[in-house]
């Protein structure tokens, strides 16, 4: 039967494709298909997994003290008999044999099969025995982790990519929740779609879906409860809405929809190479936010003309706690540079904590994070600044960059005029450990995120201090409204059009072109094509979005006259519900 499933679209389009279930604990498993030719390899691995796991076990029950309890060694038993039983190791070969699905993936997604039957049983002690199960799985990816492929003595290398198994079904992955750290592990992967139960629209989860271009929906609460491996999904990302097992005319009417916006896709890319400028002759800067130096070739693809967001933090998740030195960093930064060539790549200096905590955090640091709110704690300049021979070993990389192109450093979350102090003694400092060493650098012009309202009301003051502003939407509106906006129980609220946060914004803008500084917007609203009038309007001529939304707010930009809009400013600043104005006065008289 096909039901419907609810959420918050975050990234547009139709995916249509089979699930894909995957538990919050294991979605760092690797997922990968294998080659044909490599399929029988791969179940050696599980076998000789399973025969390494069994030993273990056997090994655990020989030497068991004597005064151990009996049901220790009953519970071994057990465990053995789970480890050789068909609906665990037979099913997880099919998986394997048929979709080609590496062993430790094959293996995630029987246990989320087994789990679902154990948690309908109604025996409670049948219904306990789900924990041995994942207690076994438990083993045997510690061991499979052992032969990872590419290791020396293990399988070559997987084979990345749709389609590599007979059935060249898309798939679509649904879980609980995903981490921004493991997200981005997803970036070259087989997924074409995404859904999980928690999330809010501008988490950096919601975030990094968005900038693989691929329909997401977040926070569709009940996703993976009602969801099974492998039935047949459709993913509205415009709508929020998951179809669960679709019926043929559903389905056929999406399929249209998808063949629809490929066309839309392919019309808006011939505008890639068209400057962006009004109908008035304003022109605007069209940049592009990026989460690893690899990125920087989409940017370049769309049509960006900079990178005006590199969210440098993305380079120290997923190392297990082994962060990167100084060399790695500017090998990082200066690929992304070189790939711009020579347009300005706009790096931000990490960006850690709150929902990107470091996976090197000791359980400790950990719950501390949970226990606090660690959106208002130790994240961001306030990290890097507790961390001063981190923060200029990240500094002096950035710095070396720039020897290869124009790059501008970025400064997350400064809210107090100390912090600016502290930074810019550390860039002072890490400037001249170059000179000492003789290295080269160029010159770097060093701007402030305007994204806590404490930045934006005294926003002169940090005009003052820097070269640059760039305002961050996602945490201003979350810091002006005070709600968490990675709670999907609060994201009715997170609203981009409240008065306070357009009246911080536009002030922020008027005040930075009345200097002469630079101010771009970097934040999720950059790239939704709801609020490009309005900020064209404010006076701003500098966007900052990933590089898939680049040609609809081009086309936006094309067909706006910034005289007009302006002189409607007031109007909608002043109006109690300001998105229903700015539809009003605005669309009177932008080209359509
Ligand atoms: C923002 O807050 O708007 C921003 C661009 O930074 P991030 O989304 O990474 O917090
Ligand atoms: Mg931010």
């Amino acid at each position: 039967m096909s039901i419907q499933v609810f959420g918050m679209p975050v990234s547009r389009g139709v995916a249509i494709g089979r699930a894909v279930l995957v538990a919050s604990s294991r979605v760092d498993v690797a997922h990968y298909f294998v080659a044909a030719d490599r399929v029988e390899a791969e179940i050696e691995r599980l076998r000789a997994a399973r025969e390494a796991v069994a030993a273990e076990l056997s090994a655990l029950k020989r030497d068991m003290p004597a005064e151990a309890p009996p049901e220790l060694a009953g519970l071994l038993d057990v465990h053995l008999m789970l480890l050789h039983d068909e609906t665990l190791a037979g099913a997880t070969k099919v998986w394997i044999r048929e979709r080609h699905y590496n062993a430790e993936w094959a293996l995630s997604a029987q246990l989320e099969v087994l789990a679902r039957q154990f948690d309908e049983m109604e025996d409670e002690y049948l219904r306990e025995r789900k924990a041995d199960v994942e207690q076994v799985v438990e083993r045997l990816l510690r061991d499979l982790a052992r032969s990872v492929p590419g290791k020396a003595g293990g399988v070559p290398a997987p084979v990345a990519g749709a389609g590599q198994f007979g059935g060249e079904e898309p798939l679509v992955l649904v879980a609980n929740d995903v981490a921004p750290a493991d997200m981005i592990q997803f970036k070259r992967s087989v997924f074409t779609g995404f859904v999980t139960d928690v999330g809010g629209r501008t988490s950096h989860t919601a975030i990094v879906a968005r900038s693989m271009d691929i329909p997401a929906v977040v926070g569709a609460r009940e996703a993976s409860r009602l969801i099974r491996q492998d039935d047949w999904l459709v993913i509205d990302g415009d709508a929020g809405v998951v179809i669960v097992n679709p019926s043929p005319i559903v389905l056929e009417e999406y399929r249209f929809r998808q063949r629809q916006s490929e066309l839309e896709r392919a019309r808006l890319n011939r505008l890639r190479y068209t400057p962006a400028v009004t109908l008035d002759g304003q022109p605007v800067e069209l940049l592009a936010n990026i989460e690893l130096p690899d990125d920087a070739a989409a940017a370049v693809e769309a049509g960006a003309v900079g990178v005006g967001l590199f969210r440098s933090e993305f380079l120290f998740m997923n190392r297990n706690g082994d962060l990167p030195d100084e060399d790695e960093q500017f090998e990082a930064y200066r690929a992304a540079v070189v790939a711009m060539q020579g347009l300005p790549v706009t790096i931000r200096t990490v960006d850690i904590g709150a929902d990107k905590p470091l996976d090197r955090m000791s359980p400790q640091e950990l719950r501390h994070e949970h226990a606090l709110n660690p959106a208002l704690g130790l994240r961001a300049i306030r990290w890097s600044l507790s961390e001063p021979g981190m923060f200029r070993q990240q500094l002096r990389a950035m710095l070396r960059a720039s020897a290869f192109g124009k790059v501008r450093i970025l400064v997350p979350m400064v809210a107090h005029l100390s912090e600016v102090r502290l930074t810019k003694e550390s860039l002072a400092r890490a400037k001249q450990q170059l000179d000492d060493a003789g290295r080269a650098y160029g010159r770097v012009e060093v701007g402030a995120m305007i994204e806590v309202p404490a930045a934006a009301v005294m926003i002169q003051r940090f005009l003052d201090e820097f070269d640059f502003v760039s305002i961050g939407t996602n945490d201003l509106i979350q810091y002006t409204l005070a709600i968490d906006r990675a709670d999907e129980a609060v994201s009715h609220l997170y609203d981009p059009w409240h008065p306070a946060v357009l009246q911080l914004i536009a002030a922020t803008i008027a005040r930075a072109n009345a200097s002469s500084r630079g101010v771009s917007v970097c934040g999720e609203m950059a790239g939704d094509a709801a609020f490009t009038d309005l900020l064209l309007a404010m006076g701003l001529r500098s966007f900052s979005m990933h590089p898939a939304r680049i040609a609809s707010i081009k086309q936006r930009v094309l067909r706006a006259d910034t005289r007009r809009l302006a002189a409607s400013l007031d109007a909608v600043l002043s109006a109690d519900d300001p998105a229903r104005q700015a539809t009003a006065v605005f669309s009177a008289f932008t080209s359509r």
